[in-house]
């Protein structure tokens, strides 16, 4: 039998057994109360982007996260357009290449992924390049724990008159975002991440202005999010068949962070996770890979220590005691990654921080 651990991880993450208890019942899908269900969802995301309905939308699609974002890629983008991607981990990277994959005009600005893309080299791109239309990058880069600043590029957009375009896929829910006072035009989170919900469908909160011009540019069927909207925005029944017990799951997510106290709660239990990890780590001699003002409440990345260490073996000590760790995922570097969000307290922390002294006393 599998001994159960808690995930430590940037999603799938640990969530409340009652939310996995909404996944007990099948819903009919054309059932009017299931229908409701979706409209409710689709309501309450509005209200944590801080957004109105008269002016944004959300769009729920099926998929993990990164079908989210090649929805919106695909979906947005007409051959006369060009998107400028800013990439400092892999999770941008991932983005270039969905543009490349959808024969998209895309330019890419990659920049040191433990610094944040810096605003003048992007004037100046914008100044060489005037085709540009679109400018798309990551709010929490999780390949990291790098947290991008959203408003110098925000400023950037308005002032180029840009569609822009965030992943806050790791982020969203967790951290603050004014998305209306940013002018965020596509925003893209999922389910699994700081909602806590379990995994199965993503979500756009699209600006309706920007969404309706889109119309006709999809490179694919089943990604369109135009059509999706328009399906699901007569009565709250999905284009295709929905995860439904995703669904209920993530209904039900939505209440309890409603009961913990919304988006401020839930960034400082996982604020307060985030310093006692760093402070742990530190204590027990692990370099922290980011600086204090670039690092997320999301998920921290730590160099391996010197000396002879095997990962995997450490790994399975701590997976023992009842947590599952996660590794690295820098290129020419031994790093390895801890994540604070989900159903994750500081009691957690201190546990897993002991469990790792004892690991290295060994
Ligand atoms: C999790 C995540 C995604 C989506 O990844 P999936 O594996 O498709 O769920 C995209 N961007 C960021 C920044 C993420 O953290």
């Amino acid at each position: 039998m599998n001994k159960e651990y808690k995930l430590l991880t940037p999603g799938p993450l640990t969530t409340t057994k009652t939310v996995k208890e909404q996944m007990l019942f099948d819903h009919c899908t054309w059932d009017e109360e299931y229908k409701q269900i979706t409209q409710r969802i689709r309501k309450k995301l509005l209200k944590l982007a801080h957004v109105k309905d008269l002016d944004y939308t959300t769009i729920l699609m099926q998929g993990s996260g990164s079908f989210g974002v090649e929805s919106v890629l695909s979906s947005v983008l007409s051959d006369e357009n060009t998107v400028l991607i800013l990439a400092n981990g892999a999770y941008g990277e991932r983005m270039v290449e969905m543009a490349q994959a959808n024969k998209i005009n895309v330019l890419l600005y990659e920049s040191p992924v433990n610094e944040q893309p810096d605003i003048k080299e992007v004037e100046l791109l914008l100044k060489d390049h005037p085709e540009i239309t679109h400018l798309a990058m990551v709010h929490s880069e999780t390949t990291t724990g790098m947290l991008n600043n959203l408003e110098p590029f925000a400023t950037l957009c308005k002032k180029n008159n840009l569609v822009f375009i965030v992943d806050a896929m790791s982020s969203f829910g967790g951290v603050n975002i004014e998305v209306d006072k940013l002018g965020i035009d596509y925003l893209i989170s999922s389910a699994n991440k700081c909602i806590q919900g379990v995994p199965g469908f993503s979500f756009i909160i699209a600006k309706l202005e920007s969404l309706k011009k889109s119309q006709g540019n999809a490179r694919t069927v089943s990604l369109d999010i135009h059509k999706q909207w328009e399906a699901m925005d007569i009565d709250g029944k999905w284009r295709f068949t929905s995860p439904t017990h995703v669904v209920l799951a993530f209904e039900q997510a939505l209440k309890e962070m409603e009961q913990e106290g919304g988006i401020p709660a839930r960034y400082a239990r996982y604020k307060k996770n985030m310093n006692l990890l760093v402070q742990a780590f530190d204590k027990i001699g692990l370099k922290h890979y980011l600086s204090e003002e670039n690092q997320s409440p999301i998920i921290a990345t730590f160099e391996y220590p010197e000396g002879d260490f095997k990962f995997e073996e450490m790994y399975g000590f701590v997976k023992e005691r009842g947590y599952a760790i996660y590794p690295g995922k820098l290129m020419g570097m031994n790093t390895f990654r801890i994540g604070v969000i989900g159903e994750i307290y500081p009691e957690d922390i201190e546990k897993l921080s002991e469990i790792m002294q004892e690991y290295f006393e060994k």
